[in-house]
């Protein structure tokens, strides 16, 4: 009988089984599609020898985690192979000015300077506040919600940092990227900067709790440079998918869970889509939560089905549609030095950004929309032909369904009739910001948020993230209170993923979690 088994193989249940089979456990991994790793998978969509991240590309969070930590031996011996960035992120406007953030501190500075000399002195502070609050949240992060564990982390930040820092962190918090970057900058560009960081969750610049993230990823990019993985992000998926086989654990991609089998109150095991019924002593779901109540019988008992049926109520966050080109050379940047980022954002300030999220949440298309512009092959060549470059455009906040254009132009109601004329949209904004980059384009693919979901049904709707991260949904409230700390109203069945704390994101936090409960 299997000790363990995982039904999908996101980073979460991928990491789970890592762990778990290392551990001596009997693991097994089912997985719907044709391919393992969810929202992180390589392949040459453009054009032979173009290799593409499909979804997510920024390893940065799984090379600092938990499971890189608890594996790195075996993940090595099994091919993973980082590339760092130095040069992470910069922020262009349409103006030509640009903003980039570098590991060398003094670097950073200089480029602050030119653009917004008022902001230095903040952005140093800053600096300085992620030093003085990261050995406190970073725990926090990698914790469970709500536990004594938290409470004991908040007390000994209490005691280090004194009660007005901790109330500071709270205000951290709840605080909006509006509101935090108005606090501590002048430049609209240094806001922006800043801001754009909460469009990659789902905080819009006036959402409450947006700005942790800007001053987390701002900041961060600084500390600690990206990490991309060598080749295509595909190489993190094979080498946990190397440990679970190497530790004896077994993978089935093409096999899909229609049921999770419930005897007594405990899951039992599953139900997949040709019929089979698969045993095990513990089931762990790493599914969206709202997809849950469709794979639970219908009736358990007068306690719990109320408690399934909650989570119909879980909020998806906003859409996202990615653009694959494969390209002759890297744009021609108004401000060159932009061709050296790993990401470049274009967002472009902070009212855009508001306009762009009020849209996208009322179903209309942005006209001119949030874009996080990956050049991988700046810092890893090896994923196009010699010369050559690819770009990884994600168009974050987008209706779930649309309603209408806020352009006026565009007609049509699905992703399906639109996401090719969204894409010119797109292309001709970009040519604001580098000029001519139409004929530098050998090849070009649109995922819409509607392909998004067909690769993988845990992003709904095109949402990315696998549910609203907004507060309500967030920290010791994530999915739904009776559904925390990965456990669940039945005995045996477990939820990792970006539904469950701590969040979205290739981290692996939660299927260290839930390694940790089952070993
Ligand atoms: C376009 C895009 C770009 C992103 N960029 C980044 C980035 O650069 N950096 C970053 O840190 N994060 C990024 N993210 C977010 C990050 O990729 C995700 O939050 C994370 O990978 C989700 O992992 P997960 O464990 O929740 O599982 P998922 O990736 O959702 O995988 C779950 C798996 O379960 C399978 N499954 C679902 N139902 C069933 C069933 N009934 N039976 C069998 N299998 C099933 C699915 O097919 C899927 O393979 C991005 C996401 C997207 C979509």
């Amino acid at each position: 009988m299997l000790d363990v088994l995982i039904v999908g193989s996101g980073i979460n249940g991928l990491s789970a089984a890592a762990l778990l089979s290392a551990k001596g456990k009997k693991t097994l991994v089912l997985e719907q599609a044709s391919a393992f790793g969810g929202a992180i998978r390589t392949e040459e969509i453009t054009v032979p020898g173009f290799h593409h991240d499909l979804f997510a590309t920024n390893l940065s969070l799984f090379a600092g985690g938990g499971v890189m930590a608890a594996l790195k031996d075996q993940l090595i011996a099994n091919g993973l192979e980082f590339v760092p960035s130095s040069k992470p992120y910069c922020s262009v406007f349409p103006d030509g000015k640009m903003i980039g953030v570098v590991m060398d501190r003094d670097q950073t500075i200089s480029n602050i300077k030119k653009v917004a000399p008022e902001d230095v002195e903040a952005w140093q502070a800053l600096t300085a506040k992620l030093g003085l609050l990261a050995p406190h949240l970073f725990p926090l992060l990698g914790t469970e919600l709500p536990s004594i564990a938290a409470v004991k982390i908040l007390i000994k930040a209490w005691r280090v940092l004194g009660i007005s820092q901790l109330l500071e962190l709270i205000r951290l918090l709840l605080q909006s990227s509006r509101a935090f970057t108005d606090e501590h900058f002048s430049s609209p560009e240094m806001k922006a900067l800043a801001a754009t960081w909460g469009m990659h969750l789902d905080y819009g610049p006036d959402i409450s709790g947006g700005a942790l993230f800007s001053f987390l990823e701002s900041i961060g990019g600084q500390e600690f440079g990206m990490v991309l993985g060598k080749g295509g992000a595909k190489v993190l998926v094979d080498a946990l998918c190397g440990v679970i086989r190497s530790n004896g654990g077994e993978l089935r991609s093409d096999t899909g869970v229609v049921e999770i089998l419930v005897e007594g109150g405990k899951a039992v095991g599953v139900r997949t889509s040709t019929g089979e019924i698969i045993k095990a002593r513990s089931v762990v779901a790493n599914i969206n939560p709202a997809l849950m109540p469709a794979l639970l019988p219908k009736q358990i008992d007068s306690q719990t089905t109320p408690e399934i049926e909650k989570l119909k109520e879980f909020r998806p966050g906003l859409a996202t549609m990615m653009i694959h080109l494969a390209m002759d050379s890297l744009p021609n940047w108004v401000n060159e030095s932009a061709r050296e980022f790993n990401y470049v954002h274009i967002a472009p300030y902070v009212d855009e950004m508001a306009l762009t999220y009020t849209h996208a949440a009322g179903g209309k298309l942005p006209a001119n929309p949030t874009l996080v512009i990956g050049q991988p092959t700046v810092s890893d060549p090896s994923r196009a032909p010699e010369g050559k470059h690819i770009l990884w455009i994600q168009v974050r906040v987008l209706p779930l369904e649309i309603t209408g254009d806020s352009a006026g132009i565009i007609q049509g109601k699905s992703w399906d009739e639109i996401a090719e004329v969204y894409a010119d949209r797109i292309i001709d904004n970009l040519e604001t910001y580098a000029p001519g980059i139409k004929s530098q384009i050998l090849s070009r693919k649109v995922l819409s948020p509607t392909d998004l979901e067909r690769y993988n049904p845990n992003l709904i709707n095109g949402d990315s993230l696998g549910g609203s991260h907004h507060p309500a949904q967030f920290f010791f409230l994530r999915p739904m209170p009776g559904w925390i700390r990965h456990r669940t109203p039945i005995k045996n069945l477990y939820l990792c993923g970006s539904g469950t704390w701590p969040g979205g994101g290739v981290g692996g936090g939660s299927g260290l979690m839930v390694a940790k409960l089952l070993s």
